[in-house]
Parts: C-alpha cells; structure tokens; sequence
C-alpha cells in the first residue's frame, strides 16, 4: 500500500511527492488529465521557489534555461509612466527565473521520477472514505486504492477539497480576463514586458521564450458577456485592445500556441486539513495572477508539509504535528491573497479617483529603486518566517520559524557544502567551530532518527541552530530549547532498537 495519495500532478503535488520520496515515503501521485499539461500558464519561479526545487534536487538546468529577469514598463494615455525593474536582495543567494511553468513541472517530474515515480495520468480521484487507519480512495473507472493520506493538489476546483468537505470562503475580483500566447512578427523591444492603462481596463505584453524568439503573452481584462470564445476569436479581441488601450497596431500575430479565458477569484480553504484528507496549492488558495504568487505559494505549501506527513508516517511525529502545516501556511496565503487583490484593484484603476492615484502617485513611484527592491523582496517570499505560528519562538533572532540564508559551511569531515545541500529530507545542526553540539545532536538523532542530522560548521552562526528540512529555524541546539521545540512539535522518541536501525 502506498502511504500517501497526491491527486494533482501541478507543481504543487509534484513538488509535494519529490519532497515526500527523497525522505523514503511510498507515495503514489494521480491526475486525471491524460498527459501533462503543455501550456506555460506561470512564467515566474520566485526566489522561494527555486530554494525549494534546489532542496528537492529538482532544480536541474532550469537556471541555464530561464530568461534574464525582465521589468514592466507601465503606459497610461500615451505616456510612460515608470519601469519596474527587478531589483533582487544582493545579500540574498537565489533570484527569481523566468521560465515556464511547463519547463518546471517537467523538470520536477524528471527528479520524481530518478526516485522511482511516475505520474499516473488519466487517473481521477472521485471519492474518498477516511476512517482511523487509512483512507478508501475510489478513482473513476472503479478502482480503489487504499493509503494513510490523500493530499489534494488537484488545484482550484479541487475535488478532495469537496470530498473533505473544507468551505472555501471568497469572492470574485475580475470577471473576465483573455489571455493569449503568440507567435508574432512584432517590432517590440523584448529585454521589458510592457503594461497599458485605459479607461476601459490594461493590456499587458511580456516576451516569453522559445526557440523562434518570437513568442508573446497577450493578457487584458475586458467586460464579461455569456458568450463562449473560440481561441481564434481570442486571439483577434486580444489584437483589437491592443490597438484600442495601447495604441499597437504593427502586431502581426502569425498563430497561438494557447489561449484561455478565466475569471479571478479570491479564496483560502477554511482549514487544510480534516483527519487524513489535507489540501495544498491552488487547492487551498486562489487569488490573481498579478504578481506570479500562485505557484510560488502551492511549491511553499508543498515543502512544508511534506516533512511533517514524512515524520508522521515513520511515527516520529503525532499527526497534530500536521495541524503546524495549515499554522504555518494558511496566515501565509490569506496574506498574498490580500495583496494580489489589493495590487490588482490599483492596476484596474477602477473610476476616475483610482484611475488619478495609479497613473499620477503609484506607478511612478515605481520608478524609486527603493521601492522596486521592496516590491522585488516582497514577490520573492524569501521573508517569509513562521515565528509567529505554532511552532514559532521568541527572544534574540534568529528566532524559531525563521527562514535561515543559504551559506556556505564545512562538514564534519572537513569538506565544503552550502547549508541548503545538506537539507531536504535532511536536517542541519548549524554550529560555530567551538560550539560542543553533542548533546543536542543526542537529541536530535532520538527524535529526528540517525543519519538525518547533518552537522555544518559556520563560523558566522553563534552557538548552534537546529536547521528543518524548508530552511527554517527549528530551535537553538541547546537540550532545554530542543526539548521545547520537539514537544511542540508532537516529536516522540522510538524505541532504541529503531533509533539504531534509522
Ligand atoms: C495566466 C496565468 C499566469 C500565472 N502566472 C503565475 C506566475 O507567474 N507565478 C506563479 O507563481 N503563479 C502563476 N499562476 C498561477 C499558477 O499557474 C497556479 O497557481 C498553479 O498552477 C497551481 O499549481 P497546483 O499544482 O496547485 O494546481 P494545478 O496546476 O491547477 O494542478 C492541479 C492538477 O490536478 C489535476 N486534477 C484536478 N482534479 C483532479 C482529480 N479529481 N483527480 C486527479 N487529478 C486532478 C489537474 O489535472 C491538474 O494537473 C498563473 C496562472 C495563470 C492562469
């Protein structure tokens, strides 16, 4: 039997089974659409993002294969009005990629599969019974399947969130947005996406790459009507509002490689767990696609949970421990749901009021590299700490739940590593050279099982910290601090003859 189910091979489940597999849990991952999904939808891997396929060892070529960072030149009436650059954090290690959403979920499917995992496709999960052991999980078609977890990852309809009955409280923000990909003979500069604001909505157009260097997103929102539009048809509204609210009309569109039509809504699951049945990703959370948060948030959710479920399916951990993952996450997401919708309202400009602060006092304070760094830091999510959650702590910083810098450390033996190498289904014990951590890698290793604890020397980290497979700070390495941490977190110790065998 498999432990876990994931339903949703998006990047979110394939993410959540990476992270699951590399710490040896037997996971199977199920998606009811016949083969993976071609179009590029996302084209933003935040900072947080590549951290956690780096973790993962899912990150690949994707560096190579990535676009240079690119910003956004925002038009209102004719006039530029700012370019917003990318102005990432030098102490940081990691920037975001411009690549696509396609190219990630192939790339994480190639790590899942190098740990002995294939996605099931044409596989729908369509009811689910959970009782005290396990879950009965029956998949269209008539097969069932038995396992002690059903993670749904099977993205904003979710039908695991349906069967765990989990409300998903919210409202829409945008009726109608077009979307299109294109191939286009267009004479634009394409090292900037660009942005136009009318009175009757925005246009927006970013290069996107391919092997032709000729492929463009088309994206604007435009007054909901019941008609259904045929990708054609798209395609040629599309070309209008760029004439009409941009003033372009030298885009000779040759095909389209996708289009799409779609609402934006704002929503979070009411919890993301009930028993046995727990939700991650869009799942869990839907909001605009402004500010390429989506994904990002779903990887995030993905790493968080799958240490916990792994140590509660070796039986290191009480499933409360579960309870942390949603403690942690779901405060996380309500706030990107708030932003995105509060940064969406401004662009749309909505009356003559909005439409003055966006284009006189907003966008062009963009053109501050103050502010273009902050709102560079705040797309990253690398600032996202979990201190103030349930397994949260106080006193001098680091504090629990902080996110800890990727570094450079040595090893026991003396060799050079970086700290994030050394995590994943591994935990750290980041320690300055004279700092004695054996009693709290003792504990560590009874609690956490042998061999999961790396210890790295640092001479910039004072005394020791006990490092959680996401980056995060668990607690400072000394025992009455460890013994805090691990009660919270439901950690039991195992009998000595497993703690041997781990
Ligand atoms: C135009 C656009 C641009 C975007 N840009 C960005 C961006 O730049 N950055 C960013 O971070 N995010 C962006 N997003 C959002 C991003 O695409 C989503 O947040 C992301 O796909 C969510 O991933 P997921 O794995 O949670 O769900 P999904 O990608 O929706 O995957 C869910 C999977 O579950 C499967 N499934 C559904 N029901 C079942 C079932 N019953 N049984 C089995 N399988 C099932 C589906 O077939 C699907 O493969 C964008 C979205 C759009 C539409």
């Amino acid at each position: 039997m498999s432990t876990v189910l994931v339903a949703g091979a998006g990047p979110t489940g394939l993410t959540l089974a990476c992270g699951l597999a590399v710490a040896g849990v037997a996971v199977r991952v199920v998606d009811r659409a016949t083969e993976p999904a071609q179009a590029s939808r996302a084209n933003i891997l935040h900072a947080r993002g590549v951290e956690v396929l780096d973790r993962v060892g899912a990150l690949g070529d994707l560096r190579e294969r990535a676009l240079e960072p690119m910003g956004m030149r925002m038009h209102a009436g004719g006039r530029e009005l700012a370019t917003m650059r990318f102005l990432p954090d030098q102490d940081e290690a990691t920037q975001a990629l411009f690549v696509s959403q396609a190219a990630i979920e192939a790339r994480l499917r190639e790590r899942l599969a190098e740990l002995g995992v294939d996605v099931e496709w044409g596989t729908t999960v369509v009811d689910a019974q959970q009782d005290t052991d396990g879950v009965t999980v029956r998949l269209a078609g008539g097969a069932t399947a038995r396992v002690g977890w059903l993670v749904g990852c099977d993205g904003a309809h979710s039908r695991v969130r349906e069967l765990a009955e989990i409300p998903f409280p919210g409202v829409p923000v945008v009726e109608r947005f077009l979307l299109a990909d294109v191939h286009a003979d267009w004479d634009r500069d394409r090292s900037t996406s660009a942005g136009w604001f009318h009175r009757d909505g925005m246009v927006l157009a970013m290069p996107m790459r391919d092997a032709a260097g000729n492929l463009w997103r088309l994206m604007a929102n435009v007054s909901p009507s019941g008609a259904h539009l045929t990708p054609d048809e798209i395609v040629a509204r599309l070309a209008e509002v760029l004439a009409e609210r941009a003033g372009e009309t030298g885009i000779g569109i040759r095909d389209a490689v996708w289009t799409s039509v779609f609402s934006i809504q704002r929503r979070v699951a009411a919890d993301y767990r009930r028993g046995r049945l727990l939700l991650a990703g869009d799942a869990a959370h839907v909001h605009s696609p402004i500010g390429g948060q989506g994904m990002n948030t779903g990887i995030g959710d993905a790493e968080n949970l799958a240490w916990k479920l792994a140590l509660v399916v070796s039986g290191r951990a009480d499933p409360g421990l579960l309870d942390t993952y949603a403690g942690e996450r779901r405060p996380l997401a309500t706030g990107v749901v708030r932003r995105t919708t509060t940064n969406t309202r401004l662009l749309l400009g909505e009356g003559v009021a909005g439409r003055f602060l966006r284009d006189r006092v907003l966008v062009p304070l963009l053109r501050r590299p103050t502010v273009q760094r902050r709102a560079t830091r705040e797309a990253s999510q690398l600032w996202v700490s979990y201190r103030r959650g349930p397994l949260g702590g106080s006193g001098r910083l680091p504090r629990a739940g902080d996110r800890l810098r990727d570094r450079l450390c040595t090893r026991a033996d003396g060799t050079a590593t970086r700290l994030y190498r050394e995590l994943g289904p591994g935990w750290a014990l980041l320690a300055h050279p004279d700092t004695d951590v054996r009693g709290g890698l003792d504990l560590a290793h009874r609690h956490l099982g042998g061999g999961r604890v790396a210890v790295l020397r640092d001479p910039g980290t004072s005394g020791g910290l006990l490092v959680r497979p996401d980056g995060h700070l668990a607690a400072r390495a000394d025992i009455p601090a460890l013994r805090r941490w691990f009660g919270a977190a439901g950690l039991t110790v195992l009998q000595a003859a497993d703690t041997r065998r781990s």
